[in-house]
């Protein structure tokens, strides 16, 4: 075989030079020990799993933004049936549409709108928190798998970050 012939990566597929080492698109190990081939196999398998997590996180925490936001409207509301305050009438739903904001735009970039619903609702909790200390746990299972679902998310949406960052193939 002529030194320029192109081979096609078992991996990934692409053509590859066969001077090369480790394949340039994916990282596949071309000239290393079965052990190694296998090795960089189980590492992608991972990967993918990792990969798949994060989606699956990404659209529920979009989905705990929604109803978050949903719910700031819907007192918001409620509040001002009670009593009439256009000015937290406003700030409610202001809050509410940020939410949903964030929530839409999470799908996109969620490392960055998942924080910022995450910051805005410890926000609100600390707030709730300055005002009536005794709020602070009203509905805390809640409260905990909000907060819960966007962390989690926003640790499996690095960890995919990092992976693309290292295999572009994925
Ligand atoms: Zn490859």
């Amino acid at each position: 075989m002529a030194e320029n012939t192109l081979l096609t990566c078992d991996n990934c597929k692409v053509e590859i030079s066969p001077v090369e080492v480790n394949c340039e698109h994916c990282g596949y190990p071309i000239a290393g020990s079965e052990k190694e081939k296998a090795i960089f196999i189980g590492q992608q398998i991972s990967n993918k799993a990792t990969i798949a997590e994060a989606g699956k996180y990404r659209k529920r925490s979009a989905y705990v933004l929604y109803i978050v936001g949903a719910l700031q409207l819907l007192s918001g509301a409620l509040t001002y049936m009670q009593i009439g305050d256009i000015f937290v009438l406003l700030i409610t739903m202001a809050i509410g549409v940020t939410f949903i904001a964030f929530g839409y735009f999470s799908s996109k970039r969620p490392l960055l709108f998942v924080a910022l619903g995450l910051g805005l609702i410890l926000s609100l909790y600390a707030l709730d928190f300055v005002f009536d200390p005794a709020s602070l746990t009203k509905g805390i299972l809640w409260k905990i798998a909000i907060v819960g679902t966007l962390v989690y998310s926003l640790i499996n949406s690095y960890d995919e970050q990092q992976i693309r960052k290292k295999n572009k193939s994925l």
